[in-house]
């Protein structure tokens, strides 16, 4: 009995990136005291008032299946949230509910995507980018983004990729960079897309968590909104990860067909969550602000401390819960320096490597530890890369 080449080959070399994060694990678990840098979630939990908000929810008996495309209410609060943040006219009909904004990132690569057709995306990538694109049957093509350029993709790059692809998948505020895209890189992706007529799939799951410049969503750009689909989550803007809750937002035509697709998968999402979901999107920007101010607080931390020395560089930390840093003065490869510097300090960040070769000699590093901890394993890191730069 075979199984299916589409889902034996998402990670075809059975690797995911996740390397290290699993050595830490494991050493944590064996009893040694691993600071854990690597993972994009926060350190604190679900705010309790939307916790409140979801066992009201399931005791009057928000328990049974839920409408598909999401909640009427939920789909009318996302719609106008998008529409003050981007002035761009969205309603509900534009909105489909989805079990977190990884599902959203598969649904849209399936509604533009045919099997065989070749998906573009930037490289440093989240990690499930390629697989995600595997797994709906297209081809994955990387075009890297430069560390000389503050990991900004230049359209230049992705139009000598572009001829004959579907669909550009592109994330900001950016994981695993901290990049936010200008305005310039913006336009000059949605150049490509008109030229190329590509689908635009817009990762734009940090859109709360802007250090520096603003948060453009290119569906906002001349003409882009009928050809972008943006993916949107409750997971970082709300502390949420795990209630699975995110949505796209793209054309009418695309999103009915997105709740064909819901009906024979997911069948949408919990009613109860949907119910948290809203209550924390009605509680504004407030909330949101307090579920990033920690990232503010450890970024300014980390500034300070890469001032006092030159060995480790960070790239521009615009946006998002993330550090970039440039590791290449010590020699080290960022998966030789993460790996020692797991083995031997018991700190555990990604490699650069983890998130394609653009980022390689680099290490990402999470703020997503407590402040004290966090400094600390800071210091530790760059005494261990000024020991390795000798
Ligand atoms: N996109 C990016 C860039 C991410 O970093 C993540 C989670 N780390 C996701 C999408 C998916 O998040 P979720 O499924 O929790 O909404």
């Amino acid at each position: 009995m075979n199984l299916s080449h589409r889902i034996t080959h998402i990670t075809p070399d059975g690797t995911d990136g996740w390397a290290v994060f699993f050595k830490a694990r494991a050493l944590k678990a064996a009893g040694h005291p691993v600071v854990e840098l690597t993972i994009g979630e926060h350190d604190i939990r679900t705010d309790p008032t939307i916790l409140g908000a979801m066992h009201t929810a399931a005791l009057s008996g928000h328990t049974g299946y839920a409408d598909i495309a999401g909640t009427p209410a939920l789909r009318a609060a996302v719609a106008q949230r998008i529409a003050q943040t981007t002035g761009v006219e969205t309603t509900p009909a534009n909105i489909i509910i989805t079990p977190g904004g990884q599902s959203a990132l598969h649904a849209a690569h399936t509604a533009v995507c045919n099997p065989g057709d070749t998906a573009l995306y930037i490289d440093p990538y989240y990690v499930t980018y390629p697989g995600t694109i595997r797994s709906v049957g297209a081809i994955p093509r990387a075009i890297a983004a430069h560390p000389d350029a503050g990991f900004q993709p230049r359209a230049t790059d992705v139009a000598a990729q572009a001829s004959g692809a579907t669909s550009l998948l592109i994330n900001t505020p950016n994981n695993p960079t901290g990049a936010v895209y200008g305005q310039g890189t913006l336009q000059g992706l949605a150049q490509v897309c008109h030229d190329h007529d590509l689908w635009l799939i817009s990762d734009e799951v940090y859109d709360s968590q802007i250090w520096q410049g603003h948060h453009i969503s290119p569906r906002a750009l001349p003409d882009m909104a009928a050809r972008t689909l943006v993916v949107g989550s409750m997971s970082k803007s709300h502390a949420m990860t795990g209630s699975r809750v995110g949505w796209i937002c793209a054309p009418e035509a695309v999103i009915a067909h997105l709740v064909t697709l819901a009906t024979h998968t997911t069948y949408g999402v919990p009613g109860y969550i949907q119910d948290a979901a809203l209550f924390a999107l009605n509680q504004g920007a407030a909330l949101e602000t307090k579920v990033a101010a920690p990232f503010v607080r450890r970024r300014q931390i980390t500034q300070s401390i890469l001032a006092t020395q030159t060995i480790v560089h960070a790239s521009p930390m615009q946006g998002a819960m993330y550090v970039m840093l440039d590791i290449r003065a010590t020699g080290l490869s960022g998966t030789a320096f993460a790996n020692a510097l797991l083995d031997e300090h018991y700190i555990a960040t990604l490699p650069g490597e983890s998130f394609g070769s653009a980022a390689a000699g680099h290490i990402r590093v999470a703020m997503t530890v407590a402040d004290a901890p966090y400094t600390a394993a800071l210091r530790t890191l760059l005494d261990f890369a000024a020991a390795r730069a000798g």
